[in-house]
């Protein structure tokens, strides 16, 4: 399973899938990108081989210069086009992808639906991106905020990326267990499960410390925090290691 980001001036959809590749040896059953595109998401997911999401996608508009990309190893639902991430919050805001298991997801789940919210799929995955947007719209806060606040409340191991539609300056990405690497590149950032879909574009990388996240920002601002919303400084490595083309 694996995980791929991209905000900047270029086009993510190519990096997208061009990094799920490089991630494929991680083994999944099923793949998905979504783009944002004048406040809308331009959303593909599949179950099957990343070769199928791609045929499908590029028949349709792949166009957008921020994305997220995912590859499923399915844990909560069987692998089909539904459980398939990204997943979308009911307001159709946020978008989320996900590595991990959100161990406490059936009692979250049980509490939203009492709140009137509906569930397309059977993961878990729906269930944090559907708290993430429910703290957001009650507490009225920043989606970083509301993303650290839902994480607090997860009991699990994750790597996630939250997309919001009407805010295409800015990616956020945290993780809890399973790895999460950011490529720093001029004014873009790269995220991904390890490094190898980033090397092509940047050799600065940071490597995320377990329970932190990371708000990128389309004109080169970084920040780095704890889940307990400590402020970081972040280090950024420069990678040895080369990519056979
Ligand atoms: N638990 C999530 C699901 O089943 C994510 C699985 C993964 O790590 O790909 O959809």
């Amino acid at each position: 399973c694996g995980i791929t980001a991209y905000i900047g001036n270029k086009e993510a959809y190519p990096i997208l899938i061009k990094g799920l590749q490089r991630l494929e040896y991680r083994g999944y059953d099923s793949a998905g990108v979504v783009m944002i595109e004048n406040d809308c998401f331009n959303l593909y997911k599949k179950a099957g081989k990343v070769k199928v999401l791609q045929d499908f996608a590029e028949s349709n508009n792949v166009l957008g210069n921020i994305g997220i990309g995912h590859t499923r190893w399915a844990t909560h639902g069987v692998p089909n086009d539904t459980n398939a991430h990204p997943h979308v919050s009911n307001s159709g805001r946020f978008a989320l992808v996900h590595n991990g298991i959100i161990e406490n997801y059936a009692s979250l789940k049980e509490q939203l639906k009492q709140r009137g919210y509906t569930f397309k799929s059977d993961t878990d995955t729906e269930v944090l991106v559907n708290l993430i947007e429910e703290i957001f719209v009650k507490e009225e806060i920043a989606l970083e905020d509301a993303v650290r606040i839902a994480l607090n409340e997860v009991i699990g191991a994750y790597a996630i990326v939250v997309l919001d539609n009407q805010d295409t300056d800015t990616l956020i990405a945290a993780r809890k267990g399973s790895p999460l690497v950011v490529g720093v590149g001029k004014d873009e950032f790269f995220v991904a499960s390890d490094a190898s879909p980033i090397i092509e574009f940047t050799k600065n990388v940071i490597y995320l410390d377990d329970q932190e996240y990371v708000i990128m920002r389309r004109n080169g601002d970084i920040m780095v925090k704890t889940l307990g919303n400590i402020e970081k400084t972040p280090f950024i490595e420069e990678l040895e290691m080369s990519l056979e083309a």
